[in-house]
């Protein structure tokens, strides 16, 4: 039987109809950008997610980037942040023409490892940019603590982690900004690019509102030099529908790592653990092995799906090797060792048995 690391089908089959038509609703309406879906999706993802204010932008990325810039953060400013990422957490600092500052990863969670920031925080640090990776939050008490000792701002990438908690509070209502990415293969996914802020602070949403719209509330009257950067109607509607059932599908993909977990717990594999007051919603299950490789191989001509996130840290990047900004023992090592599993919470009880046979498989 074969698995693959993630299918979008199923989820479409589960909201077909309903997208269709909110797609159709808005294709009618003639109006595409800036209008009510938009402005109901904001209402509605800042109530989930807790938070004052919440932001439609085009894509995580911008997020990230209109974020900083909000923030008045560019060139001279450091900006500390995990090495261990997708690609774009460090762009969109390097974008607004501050310096990533890369910080190791704790190995256990695979997360910026709080104890080590203090060392990196120099007089030009200006803000700290974790990272839930895989759906999995960091240790925000710690990093919050910090970042007020330091007077250093907090912008959190939750670009996976859209309904992850800790403590009880939604992961990117911590921070003065969280950026969330409806990239199609994300928890939650659009259909194509989209993205949002969330952030309590009534004078950031007016910054980030100007800075998505070329500077402008009143048209062909520019305040700033911002962005193109607005979440259109067609995402939104679909997102609108999608978000209605996001705390059951968040659920499910638990449902199939508490599985996983079980099943492998007897394995000589380093398992995804969530930390005491930690819910991941599971954006991928990344077990380690130094075997990570060869168990690559194996599954894969047993027709299991699997990847590699993230084979290069982003201190190695082409790109980012002339920062220098040191070691990260940590962050390498991962790279060498991960291996996401299939994980959508759609994944059937047939399809997990034949994940977890292949693995065990492998190890016997
Ligand atoms: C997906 C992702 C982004 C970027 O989001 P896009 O919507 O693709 O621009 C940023 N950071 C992380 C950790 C991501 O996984």
């Amino acid at each position: 039987m074969d698995v693959p690391l993630i299918d979008l089908a199923p989820q479409l089959a589960r909201v077909r109809r309903e997208s269709h038509r909110a797609v159709l609703r808005v294709l009618d309406s003639r109006h595409y950008i800036l209008g009510e879906e938009g402005r109901k999706f904001e209402e509605e993802a800042a109530r989930f997610l807790g938070a004052r204010h919440a932001i439609g932008v085009a894509s995580g990325t911008d997020a990230l980037i209109l974020s900083l810039a909000a923030l008045g953060i560019g060139p001279g400013d450091e900006v500390i942040t995990t090495p261990f990422s997708f690609f774009a957490t460090a762009s969109s600092i390097a974008r607004v023409g501050a310096k990533p500052v890369f910080c190791d990863i704790d190995p256990a969670t695979l997360n910026i490892d709080p104890g080590k920031i203090a060392a990196k925080i120099t007089r030009r640090t200006r803000a700290l940019l974790p990272v839930h990776l895989f759906g999995r939050p960091c240790r925000m008490d710690a990093i919050l603590r910090l970042a007020r000792k330091h007077r250093l701002a907090v912008v959190e990438d939750a670009a996976q982690s859209f309904g992850a908690s800790y403590k009880g509070r939604m992961t990117g209502s911590f921070g003065d900004a969280g950026c969330f990415s409806f990239y199609p293969t994300k928890n939650l996914g659009g259909a194509g690019d989209a993205g949002l802020i969330t952030t309590d602070s009534p004078k950031l949403d007016e910054k980030l509102r100007l800075l998505r719209d070329h500077g402008s509330r009143k048209k062909y009257v520019h305040e700033i030099v911002g962005w193109n950067s607005r979440l259109d109607e067609l995402q939104a509607a679909v997102l609108r529908v999608k978000l209605r059932r996001l705390k059951r599908w968040n659920a499910e993909r638990q449902a199939h790592a508490k599985a996983y977990h079980a099943a492998f717990k007897d394995l000589p594999l380093v398992l995804p653990h969530d930390e005491r007051g930690a819910l991941s919603i599971q954006h991928l299950y990344t077990v380690r092995t130094p075997r990570r490789d060869a168990l690559s191989a194996h599954l894969k001509k047993a027709g299991i799906g699997n990847a590699v996130y993230y084979p290069l840290p982003l201190h190695r990047q082409p790109c980012f090797r002339h920062l220098g900004t040191g070691r990260f023992p940590e962050a390498e090592k991962a790279s060498r060792e991960v291996l996401s599993l299939p994980m959508f919470a759609e994944l059937t009880a047939r399809q997990r048995g034949a994940v977890i046979r292949a693995v065990r498989g492998f190890f016997k």
